[in-house]
């Protein structure tokens, strides 16, 4: 018996529905899968029943290392390493199919390295993550809602995004204290050539107050210049929340035009 760790995050799926559905989720067959964090291969089996064209997976925990290895054998190509320090454009040349239930954070960070990162060539035509339910509703959720803000603006701009399910605590094995959601998300081939710096940048300075005005943000980064939000017709006595996700990807290419 694998015993597990939780600084690692280690929740394994024991749902044998919720497992099916994951694997339903978009065509493996014949597919390239990277699969990180896949635990006691719970995962892994269901991913393999579909017949991919070759599948590695990405595991930080060394000792679980041996026990993938002893049940797949050659069937899979195993990596002891952390995500984070992996540089995912090396590990094959076909499009990558990526799965996984990653721990909550480490779900949210690989996911702002991999757009802030991402060049115009997506090295993935699918990725199917966990999220703690509540970052999930964040990440797709649009202008004029409560959660709507800085992670859906930049998760927006490159992908198309939606939620596959939500997920009890009872489906893991030890259970969490909190629901989680899966997301699948694709590639937006046609979005805002900005930087991608810049648009953190412009998103952090609107919402650094989410209650008060656009005014004081706005003037700040267009010295009061009213032009922009003129051409725009953006009412600056509105709150960042009711900007849709163009405002600021054109707000961002305005600001590059202003710095350059
Ligand atoms: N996918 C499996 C396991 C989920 S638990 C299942 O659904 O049953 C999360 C897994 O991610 C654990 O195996 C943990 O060791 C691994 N992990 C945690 N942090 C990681 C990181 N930074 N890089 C790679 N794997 C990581």
């Amino acid at each position: 018996m694998i015993k597990a760790k939780k600084s690692l995050g280690q929740n394994f799926l024991i749902d044998k529905n919720i497992l099916k559905k994951i694997v339903n989720s978009t065509k493996i067959e014949n597919k390239s899968i990277l699969e990180i964090g896949p635990g006691t291969g719970n995962l892994t089996s269901y991913i393999l029943s579909q017949k991919p064209r070759e599948i590695t997976v990405i595991e930080k925990d060394s000792n679980l290392i041996k026990y993938l290895r002893d049940i797949f054998g050659e069937k899979i190509n195993i990596i002891n390493k952390d995500i984070l320090k992996v540089d995912e454009t090396l590990l094959s040349k076909e499009k990558l199919t990526v799965f996984g239930n990653l721990p909550y954070n480490i779900s949210t960070e690989i996911l702002c390295k991999w757009i802030l990162s991402l060049k115009d060539n997506f090295w993935f035509d699918y990725l199917i993550l966990m999220f703690q339910k509540e970052v999930a509703d964040r990440i797709i959720s649009k202008s004029n809602s409560t959660n709507y803000g800085r992670i859906s603006i930049l998760a927006n701009w490159k992908l198309k995004i939606k939620k596959i399910c939500d997920i009890k605590p009872s489906s893991f094995s030890p259970r969490p204290k909190i629901d989680s959601s899966l997301l699948i998300f694709t590639p937006k081939y046609n979005f805002y050539k900005i930087n991608a710096h810049n648009l953190e940048f412009i998103t952090r300075t609107f919402f650094s107050h989410r209650r008060k005005m656009l005014k004081k943000p706005y003037n700040k980064i267009f010295n009061g210049n009213l032009d922009i939000s003129k051409k725009y017709k953006i009412d600056l006595n509105l709150r960042p929340q009711n900007l849709d996700f163009d405002t600021y990807y054109k707000l961002t290419k305005e600001y590059e035009n202003l710095i350059k």
